[in-house]
């Protein structure tokens, strides 16, 4: 297939574009490269450096069969601060996207979608079918595209999946030996900002609450492999058909408190990394764990590294 990967110069977007390539997909990665990196492009990958409102400029070159949107801002915290940035990028550009696709009949999309649309969930694991109520504007910007690609598949027949990632973490290794690992100039993420302070950069970690209704107190997540969840993609585009909205979850199914996660990662590098109790996050919930069991029965799906220990591991094997 032709394929354009928005935001593939990201940290998921390069494992799906690295393993697209490696399928032998035809992939131009479009991407502003506000957060991304242009080294991150695959070999083998076309890399333009456009944002989403530019996207129709690529999809105009024709033979397109899909798109990967993963272009967008991700950060929780960021997003309860500037709302605006959210909404405009997050949906305005999605929407913006989707025009594109529909004047260029591009007719299938596979969509970058969060656990942070269920809101605070009323049960654990959290399924498909439970009730989206975000917590925060970055989660509600993305329940908003998920809500549009439901009504654009039924009204203009584009195929659609979305993916609801839990939390991503771990190093891709490609089949030519690159390393494909997180690397965001402001990092926010448990994992590696833990990984940091090993490295020593930072004296402590700062864990954001200790008083959430949870068995230590510190939010719990659910924590997956960039790996598998790469490959998720490989089988949602495979899948994605007809007139069609499909929303798929995907985590491991078990949780990790931020002390659990911290103790791994000591027992993983050796280094003592000191915890700070700080003050609450806005927009955390307190609990998110993921079913994946619909991917799982209808794709096929199944993580090879579902281990805390082995995604803490690769993470950490890229970083030195
Ligand atoms: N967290 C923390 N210290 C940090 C970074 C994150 O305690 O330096 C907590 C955060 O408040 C949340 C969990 O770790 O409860 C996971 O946060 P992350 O930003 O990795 O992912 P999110 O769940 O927000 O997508």
């Amino acid at each position: 297939m032709k394929l354009l990967i928005t935001g593939g110069a990201g940290y998921i977007g390069s494992v799906v574009a690295a393993q697209l390539v490696e399928a032998g997909h035809h992939v131009v990665v479009l991407d502003d490269l506000s957060t991304g990196h242009a080294d991150a492009v695959p070999a083998g990958a076309r890399f333009v450096h456009a944002s989403l409102a530019d996207a129709g400029d690529t999809l105009a070159e024709g033979g397109f069969d899909g798109v990967l949107h993963f272009a967008a801002r991700s950060l929780v915290g960021e997003s309860v601060e500037r709302p605006d940035l959210y909404w405009a990028g997050n949906l305005g550009g999605t929407l913006m996207l989707l025009d594109a696709m529909r004047v260029h009949d591009v007719p299938r999309i596979v969509f970058s979608s969060t656990a942070a649309t269920y809101g605070e969930p009323e049960r654990t694991p959290i399924e498909e079918t439970d009730p989206t109520r975000p917590t925060n504007p970055y989660g509600a910007s993305k329940l908003a595209v998920d809500t549009a690609l439901s009504a654009f598949s039924e009204m203009y027949g584009l195929a659609a999946v979305s993916l609801r990632y839990f939390n991503v973490a771990g190093a891709h290794t490609g089949e030519d030996g690159r390393v494909y690992r997180e690397r965001h100039t402001v990092e926010t993420h448990l994992i590696p900002r833990v990984l940091a302070v090993a490295l020593g950069e930072g004296d402590s970690v700062s864990v954001f609450g200790d008083d959430y209704p949870t068995p230590d107190g510190t939010c719990i997540r659910d924590y997956i492999h960039v790996g598998d969840l790469a490959r998720a993609h490989l089988l949602a585009l495979a899948a994605c058909a007809g007139n069609r909205h499909t929303i798929y979850n995907l985590g491991n199914g078990t949780g990790f408190s931020v002390h659990e996660v911290i103790s791994v990662c000591r027992e993983v590098t050796g280094h003592p990394i000191p915890a700070v109790t700080r003050p609450r996050r806005a927009g955390d919930p307190a609990v998110l764990v993921a079913s994946s069991a619909r991917i799982q029965r209808d794709l096929g799906w199944k993580p090879e590294r579902p281990g805390l220990h082995d995604i803490v591991s690769d993470a950490w094997r890229a970083l030195r």
